[in-house]
């Protein structure tokens, strides 16, 4: 009995120590590791969660590290990723439990701490590297669409490399908590990234994807479409540095000040450009045209609302005047996206200047660019101001000059109905 009390007093100290080094090695991790209870129970088996605690079994703890002395330090830290980054609700399908592991395990290898990297970390990489240049982005729903094309083989290939444990399964409340660890943790790792350099890239990517906020773009469009009667932003002094500031910097959320948006917001001459080359389906420019609708419904009309939906690939394919809901239900009813040719942005704006030059226009309170692709840009920026909207389901940073806004949408975001 002696022997088998050392033993499990042996793993106690191993689990302790390791838990110590995790957090030495990541300090961001700190809080989510220690909002995790662990303990260590006799006998063999995987390590396990339930009740926020993680539970290893001492004689498999010794084991495995005794053939690799990170392994303990890099389960715990496999756990607190899963909890973090949501993947606790349950699958859709078998291959979300795997490509899970696939993320969890990458950003690990990615990280390349002292106590938590392990053997075998080239061939995760290149497979990683070979199922993103499928995948596009790390998402779990595009991981294991990639997954589910793939051989047998292959699949036990990546079961055997990244070995899928079991996960954990969280209550509301308890993904709650996890989520605003994550939240923080993302906080964290932006201001120690200088430290971290390019190891935390994947893991921020990631940990960004999970805390997007679904419903900032609808706030962000009412309050950019619109503006108070009384309190009027003048468009020359808008600064749209502002803007962008608080879109990188808070994720989606701009910062407007509220101050400006008082009394009910009105609209008045506004343009959405539809970029109609390629891919920009007819579904996604429906849905933007209801959220537009839905806030035509909830803002004031003034004998200046004039919304200008231009179309646009190469050239200006079509320009249709909506200026109350009955025009806008009709653009949409008889909606037809007409082009398809390269992305050239620059028309719009060359379009828009002939509008105000000849006073068909007087002064856009601004134009958002709803594009899902790279186009060319013009060198200046107009004297409104201008978003682009991306619809991108896998989140692919874009570059827009220094003038413009941008907002970028999932395809899963556009496609959910509004709430
Ligand atoms: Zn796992």
């Amino acid at each position: 009995m002696e022997a088998v009390a050392s033993e499990l007093e042996t793993a106690v100290r191993i689990v302790g120590d390791s838990r110590t080094y995790l957090c030495m090695d990541l300090r961001f991790m700190t809080r989510a590791v220690m909002s995790m209870e662990i303990s260590v129970s006799e006998g063999e088996g995987p390590c396990t969660f339930s009740e926020n605690r993680l539970h290893f079994r001492s004689g498999t703890v010794l084991s495995q590290f005794k053939e690799e002395p990170n392994s303990i330090t890099r389960q715990i830290a496999h756990m607190i990723l899963h909890l973090v980054l949501g993947h606790s609700r349950g699958y859709r399908n078998e291959m979300d439990g795997l490509a899970e592991d696939i993320i969890v395990e990458h950003a690990l290898d990615v990280l390349d701490s002292q106590h938590t990297a392990t053997f075998g970390s080239e061939g995760r990489t290149y497979y990683f590297n070979r199922i993103m240049k499928r995948a596009g982005a790390p998402t779990v729903e595009l991981i294991a669409d990639e997954l589910s094309r793939s051989s047998e083989w292959q699949i036990s290939v990546y079961s055997e490399l990244f070995s899928p444990d079991v996960h954990p399964a969280l209550g509301t409340d308890e993904d709650v908590v996890w989520k605003e660890i994550s939240q923080q943790m993302k906080v964290e790792i932006e201001g120690f990234s200088r430290n971290l350099g390019d190891r935390s890239s994947m893991l921020l990517e990631i940990l960004r994807i999970r805390n997007r906020r679904r419903t900032d773009h609808r706030r962000f469009l009412r309050n950019f479409m619109t503006s108070s009667e009384r309190v009027r932003v003048d468009p020359d002094n808008f600064d749209p540095a502002y803007y962008v500031l608080g879109l990188e910097r808070y994720g989606n959320i701009p910062l407007i000040d509220p101050v400006e948006y008082s009394d009910v917001p009105v609209m008045e001459e506004f343009v959405i450009a539809v970029d109609t080359s390629g891919s920009t389906s007819g579904e996604l420019v429906h849905y933007f045209m209801d959220e537009v609708y839905s806030i035509m419904e909830q803002c004031g009309m003034c004998k200046d609302t004039e919304i200008h939906v231009i179309q646009c690939d190469d050239r200006i394919r079509d320009d249709k005047v909506i200026r109350n809901r009955e025009d806008l239900r009709g653009f949409l009813d008889g909606m037809r996206l007409r082009g398809g040719e390269g992305t050239d942005f620059r028309p719009v704006f060359q379009y828009v200047d002939g509008l105000l030059s000849e006073r068909r226009m007087k002064r856009p309170k601004g134009l958002i660019y709803l594009t899902d692709g790279m186009g060319v840009y013009p060198g200046n920026g107009p004297d409104y101001p201008v978003a682009f909207m991306f619809v991108d389901d896998r989140y692919r940073d874009r570059s827009v000059p220094g003038w413009a806004m941008k907002v970028i949408v999932g395809r899963d975001e556009a496609t959910q109905n509004p709430t």
